[in-house]
């Protein structure tokens, strides 16, 4: 293995957050984020391996200021950890949209950076930010390689059947419009560190990942190729996730907008940011540590969402199941799926038709590797903490 060290950078339109990583050890080295870039009130949080958490408030114009600020924290001779920047060898970037320009990370370059932007009229909100990400780490680093590792990557195995909507077929032609997926360096992590802790090749699997954080999402991935993910066009479609509806009706969008007098911009926020379970509960909240000690306490609001959340994942595992013709291994990770015992009880009660049982002691554990089903389990659970940042910097050195 290389000894490198990658910088992983993963730009929102107002906030960045980095690792330094390691690229033999694959030790996190610092990490940290900027917060409110460009907007008053910036803050930047940076944390050494080892050492003690440094929060300053510091005013950041831009992007390029942020980046500029990550790496004198990196650099500085009293809580820095690196002497200079040539200690960098590498920066990775978190793209979200691919398009179906990139099945796979890629070195960045002029064409690169044209072909990202290609797809912003399909993430609107995230590709400008993180190509603004881009330009500042090549600007203050002009020498160092950098790559873009998408969102949408591993799902572009899909076929035709899994990612195309039911629409005229001219929409796919003239704007794209189909099931692209998202997250997809935690699925492809997830699925592989599957194949490592059963000691089976990855190509000869069958295995559905529960990405279960406050976006939230569950991925097909047969024989070692994605065939099926939840999230379509955009991160909207799935899952109920902490404030997004997933799945619906598409006519409640103008009804909802007669009912309510409002716009379809206007439904549409409160499709993304005021549903899911936060919604669902009566607004009572989007954060499972919440959910779950109303539930335990037998509040109504949260026995509904909760219930809602599981029976949603179970329905996908299912399509799933049927989309590969079996299952081997079940994987929770993310948030939820890593740290909630009770919501990966609630979904395998599901799956008796899968052979599931779970180990209800293996189960109580949270947050590492761990396989929670029975040894007579037909069909293996197990929880796989995600890791995108080691993923990125694990396909940034192999590019470099
Ligand atoms: P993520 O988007 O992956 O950070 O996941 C956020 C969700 O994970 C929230 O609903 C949290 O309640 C849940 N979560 C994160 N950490 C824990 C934890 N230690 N215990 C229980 N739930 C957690």
């Amino acid at each position: 293995m290389k000894d490198m060290n990658v910088l992983v950078i993963n730009c929102g339109s107002s906030s960045l957050k980095f690792q330094l990583i390691n690229s033999k050890s694959e030790e996190v080295i610092a990490k940290g984020l900027c917060e409110r870039i460009g907007i008053e009130g910036g803050k930047m949080i940076y944390t050494p391996a080892g050492g003690e958490k440094q929060e300053k408030e510091i005013p950041m114009k831009d992007h390029t200021e942020a980046v500029r600020l990550v790496l004198e924290a990196l650099t500085d001779p009293d809580t820095g950890v690196v002497k200079s920047l040539e200690e960098i060898g590498a920066v990775g970037h978190r793209i979200v949209h691919g398009g179906e320009k990139f099945a796979s990370s890629t070195l960045i370059t002029d064409e690169v950076m044209e072909a990202i932007e290609g797809c912003n009229d399909l993430a609107p909100l995230h590709n400008p930010a993180n190509l603004i990400g881009i330009r500042a780490c090549r600007e203050l680093m002009p020498q160092t390689p950098m790559t873009a590792v998408f969102d949408t990557a591993f799902h572009q195995t899909m076929p035709e059947e899994a990612y195309l909507y039911g629409i005229p077929y001219r929409y796919y032609e003239d704007y794209k419009v189909r099931r692209y997926g998202f997250h997809g360096t935690s699925h492809s992590y997830v699925s592989h560190r599957a194949a490592e802790l059963m000691q089976k090749d990855y190509e000869d699997l069958k295995i559905i990942v529960c990405h279960l954080g406050n976006g939230a999402s569950v991925s097909a991935v047969k024989n070692g190729r994605c065939v099926d993910t939840s999230m379509g066009l955009t991160p909207l479609e799935g899952l109920i996730m902490g404030t997004r509806s997933g799945d619906l009706d598409p006519a409640i969008v103008e009804f909802l907008c007669n009912k309510e007098n409002k716009s379809v911009g206007e439904i549409l926020t409160v499709l993304n940011k005021e549903s899911g379970v936060l919604g669902l509960s009566g607004g009572f909240s989007s954060d499972f540590r919440d959910l779950e000690k109303a539930y335990r306490a037998g509040d109504e609001a949260a026995i509904r969402t909760m219930k809602g959340f599981a029976y949603r994942v179970a329905k996908y595992i299912g399509a799933y199941t049927a989309a590969m013709n079996g299952v081997d291994v079940i994987c929770f990770t993310a948030g939820i799926g890593e740290n909630n015992p009770l919501i990966r009880t609630m979904i395998s009660s599901y799956l008796g038709y899968l052979g599931v049982t779970l180990s209800e002691e293996a189960n109580a554990g949270r947050g590492e590797d761990a396989l929670i089903s029975t040894p007579e389990s037909k069909t293996k659970v197990y929880v796989i903490p995600t890791n995108e940042e080691l993923a990125i910097a694990r396909e940034t050195v192999a590019l470099v």
